[in-house]
């Protein structure tokens, strides 16, 4: 912004402090539990900007957005890096390991939000917006973006900022992996206002247009825990040839056509590939490798072809075929016909496919060696990627991820949870969470009046999830 000002005007009080604080481009690196509405840098940086641990900065990625700034933990220091937590991030739209712009924001404190609910549910009432504008406390938003809210008792609802008052500017709004945000009439900003932040009193409210539903919501790499080198690799196999083909080109390295995740169910398969679609802005083909075979009898090949095709329209792209071992198994036991003719079209479809790294596909399978050999030669699904059961450091990471959107109680432990659950993989990990909040739940359902036809704002600030409510889930 200090660049495009205009020189003409005198500097005010304000202007010449600003001036003295510097923009950094900074490199994003994964943050995982960086806290809500947080960016976390190097303190020397933080100087830099001119701010304060907890003064309020814009990120620009692809879009920009506001956080607030603290230090980043001792182990990260020295590195001219950034951590954000998910939500900041993909309001940013930057990926791990792009560079983003950071500069200290104007801010003032928000008199009222307007939100609009994306994902189909319930109508939202007016205890869900006080409860919506108590949890929203403290963090510094600007219209345009994005927000998943853990609501108490649903699954976490998306809301999209459509005003503020004072009005920031409506930062362009990001495409997202499936569909388009609803267009969004922005009013005009208010001078030397780039972000809100949300107080106390902010008055927070939801234009009932009619709740759109968006498809699935905003996922992350921060969704997934526990798998630290293998997302790497995954990153390089896949977002890496997606994001950039040129880099491929150059080096004259074919990118994979085919991943292959293997691993015991529930352990993150589908999740990873969901993951990286979204944060490719690919578009995401799911196959059934049984329900091809099964439900489609007689069409299944016809029924490939057309995958491939709109695969190909709506490229870049990622097909996943889910427990591909039913579609594609060895052909010297199974020797059924029509097994035999779906792998072989498939193996056409992949062997015809331009390796320019637009379209991957991501094979998921609970037993690799029941796989046809043939499909996993070269230019098919030639890299392999094993995902174990989490250990005791993934399933805390899991834990934590799986109750983030939730209210915790202070006593919760996650890596003594962790240390109760050896052999859970990421879905059970998920499972007993949901148990653990329906208990909890449970638990303030007798003071809940039916007759008032909604829950009162004190009933829902009281609610927590605590130890004793995830102990009761296990024994479960
Ligand atoms: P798979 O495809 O390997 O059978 P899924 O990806 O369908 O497993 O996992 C089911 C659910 O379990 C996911 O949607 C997610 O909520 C949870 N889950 C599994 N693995 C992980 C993980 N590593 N981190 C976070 N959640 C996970």
């Amino acid at each position: 912004a200090t660049t495009t000002r205009g020189t003409t005007r005198p500097l005010d009080a304000q202007e010449v402090t600003e001036a003295s604080s510097d923009v950094l481009q900074l490199t994003v690196i994964e943050g995982l539990q960086v806290g809500r509405g947080v960016a976390r840098i190097d303190p020397s940086q933080i100087a830099r900007l001119g701010c304060k641990p907890g003064d309020i900065v814009m990120i620009t990625g692809s879009r920009t957005t506001a956080a607030k700034v603290v230090p980043s933990a001792l182990t990260d220091r020295g590195q001219p890096t950034i951590q954000m937590d998910s939500q900041v991030r993909q309001n940013s739209a930057s990926g791990l390991g792009e560079r983003v712009t950071v500069r200290k924001a104007k801010v003032r404190d928000a008199e009222k939000i307007t939100l609009l609910p994306l994902s189909a549910g319930t109508p939202i009432q007016e205890s869900d917006l006080q409860y919506i504008a108590r949890y929203l406390v403290g963090l510094p938003v600007t219209i345009g973006d994005l927000l998943r809210i853990g609501m108490p008792g649903t699954s976490p609802r998306e809301f999209l900022i459509i005003n503020t008052s004072p009005a920031t500017p409506a930062y362009a709004l990001r495409k997202r992996a499936t569909s388009e945000l609803p267009p969004i009439d922005p009013p005009q900003p208010t001078a030397d206002v780039e972000a809100v932040l949300v107080q106390p009193g902010t008055l927070v409210r939801a234009q009932s247009r009619g709740a759109t539903n968006h498809g699935p919501g905003i996922i992350s790499y921060e969704d997934i825990g526990g798998l630290g080198k293998e997302l790497q690799r995954i990153r390089e196999m896949i977002e890496l040839p997606l994001k950039y083909p040129a880099v491929f080109d150059r080096l004259g390295v074919e990118p994979p056509k085919g991943v292959l995740l293997y691993g015991p169910p529930g352990t993150g398969k589908t999740l990873i590939a969901r993951v990286v679609a979204a944060e490719t802005n690919a578009a995401f083909f799911v196959i059934n490798g049984p329900e091809i075979i099964n439900k489609f009898y007689g069409e299944s090949e016809s029924r490939l072809r057309s995958v491939f095709q709109e695969a190909q329209r709506q490229a870049p792209s990622i097909i996943f075929i889910d427990e591909l071992d039913a579609l594609a198994p060895k052909r010297a036991e199974s020797g059924g016909e029509v097994e035999r003719r779906i792998v072989g079209q498939l193996l056409a479809l992949m062997d015809g496919l331009a390796s320019r790294g637009q379209i991957v596909l991501i094979g998921a399978t609970n037993q690799p060696n029941a796989l046809d050999p043939a499909i996993r030669r070269p230019g098919r699904f030639d890299r392999e990627i094993a995902l174990r059961v989490p250990d005791v450091r993934g399933r805390t990471e899991i834990l934590s991820i799986h109750s983030r959107d939730a209210a915790m109680a202070n006593d919760i432990d996650f890596a003594r949870l962790a240390q109760l659950t050896p052999g859970f993989v990421g879905a059970d990990l998920e499972a007993l969470c949901r148990e653990a909040a329906m208990i909890a739940l449970r638990r303030v359902l007798p003071h809940i009046d039916y007759q008032r036809g909604y829950i009162p704002y004190e009933t829902l600030i009281n609610m927590s999830i605590t130890m004793a409510d995830f102990q009761a889930a296990l024994r479960e």
